[in-house]
């Protein structure tokens, strides 16, 4: 089995996670809230052996592109953290607490990060990201 056809075959099985996302975020990307814009399934790190709905976000495109390009934050786009860090979905505070800590030195980012209560779950999750 090839690297390529393992990933294909993930995605595929990702995709089937499809449905139950759209109900879990309303149809809005589950980061910044854009609706009207396609959406598609993102694996948070660290990946496991099959893929977990309960581990995945479902986002916008202009979000996902932003995960795969880290150098060309664009920071105003991440003013969306602000209601995206208190998700009650883990997956969706892990990846936002993810991308406020790309952000780190921008004053809003810093002070959001300060007032930041997470649940010990989601501090776990995080700790085996790095
Ligand atoms: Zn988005």
């Amino acid at each position: 089995m090839t690297r390529g056809y393992a990933q294909r075959h993930r995605q595929s099985e990702l995709n089937q996670f499809g449905k139950s996302l759209t109900r879990r975020a309303k149809s809005s990307c589950e980061l910044c809230g854009v609706v009207h814009k396609p959406l598609s399934v993102f694996e948070v790190p660290p990946q496991t052996t099959t893929p977990e709905l309960e581990r995945c976000v479902y986002i916008c495109t202009t979000c996902h592109h932003q995960f795969d390009n880290p150098k060309h934050l664009d920071s105003s786009h991440w003013r969306c953290l602000h209601n995206s860090v208190w998700s009650e979905v883990p997956a969706v505070q892990v990846m936002a607490v993810l991308q406020l800590k790309q952000l780190q030195g921008k004053p809003w980012a810093d002070e959001l990060r300060d007032h930041l209560y997470l649940q010990p779950e989601v501090e776990d999750w995080l700790a085996r990201i790095h």
